[in-house]
């Protein structure tokens, strides 16, 4: 590891179990566990850092001195680089999607506070983007510049990921993400051992091909797909979209549990997690972990 990413890393705090009790849980005898990536660091989001911290590392080792990527206008995965670049002295940049808007939101007000500079660009122009994923590969880098695809997505992320399974210390069948790009749920899968499942919560719409894509990252056929799946229904409209029913529920758990979650990620992974149990999807004496992967900062 580059000293610089060591003395970064002091920053952070562990990421505790926290278990939950509900009346519906003591009712189907399935014990719920919450993993608190939410609590690793005041700033960097809990996945953003899972996935950045490998990355970083490379980076650093390459000698670069500028990250270059990419996100929408409340992206926890721009908002997380900014911190995180101001902190190991580097420069940042990113490129946002869609046109610059009148009031910025309290997301882009902080990483410009932090020195990241703004490129606004079309929705086409940005999807263009999505077609570089190599440290080194998009057209316009200059030397020291160093790329990172959406949400951070490289093999990199997936092994900083897959050090949150190291830190479970209890037995458990059923692991719980929620899933933008699916990374964070690939990463998973492939550290994770023995019968244990992988369960994702799209926070997307019509996210058939989150399939494809984690079966790409995990390098591995989707039909080979035997410890993971990813629940599709979960979504309430699409993307940042939410109804009454979600914010209920949001603000029921976080009064119940003493654990803010939020509409985008975590709460519709908790809300699709309850409706599961409510199913029977799982069985008696069953045990689920669930990642809370942060995301707070887009609660403003
Ligand atoms: C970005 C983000 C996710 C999605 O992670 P992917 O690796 O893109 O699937 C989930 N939860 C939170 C809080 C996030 O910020």
């Amino acid at each position: 590891m580059h000293p610089k990413l060591i003395e970064l890393e002091k920053q952070f705090n562990p990421s505790i179990l926290t278990q939950v009790f509900t009346p519906l849980l003591a009712r189907k005898k399935i014990e719920l566990w919450v993993k608190r990536d939410d609590l690793i660091h005041p700033i960097i989001s809990g996945n953003k850092w899972r996935k950045l911290k490998y990355i970083l590392n490379h980076a650093l080792i390459l000698n670069a001195h500028t990250l270059v990527s990419m996100g929408g206008a409340y992206s926890n995965h721009c908002h997380a680089l900014a911190f995180a670049g101001k902190q190991l002295n580097l420069t940042t940049k990113v490129f946002i999607r869609g046109e610059k808007p009148k009031d910025l939101n309290p997301t882009l007000k902080d990483i410009l506070d932090w020195g990241m500079k703004l490129t606004f660009i079309s929705r086409s122009e940005y999807k263009g983007l999505r077609y570089y994923k190599k440290h080194n590969e998009l057209p316009c880098l200059k030397k020291g510049e160093y790329w990172l695809p959406e949400g951070g997505s490289t093999k990199l992320a997936l092994h900083g990921v897959g050090e949150i399974i190291h830190e479970i210390g209890v037995e458990y069948d059923f692991l719980c993400v929620p899933c933008g790009t699916g990374t964070t749920l690939a990463g998973l899968v492939n550290s994770i051992s023995g019968h244990s499942q992988v369960i994702g919560f799209s926070a997307l719409k019509g996210a058939n091909f989150l399939v494809d894509d984690v079966g790409i990252m995990i390098g591995k056929d989707k039909s080979k797909r035997v410890n993971w799946s990813i629940e599709l229904d979960y979504h309430f409209g699409g993307f940042a979209k939410y109804n009454n029913d979600l914010l209920l529920f949001i603000e029921d758990f976080n009064k119940r549990h003493n654990i803010e979650i939020e509409p985008v990620y975590t709460g519709k992974m908790f809300y699709g997690l309850f409706d599961l149990i409510q199913q029977d999807y799982f069985k008696p004496r069953q045990k689920i972990v669930a990642i809370h992967t942060g995301g707070l900062q887009g609660n403003r």
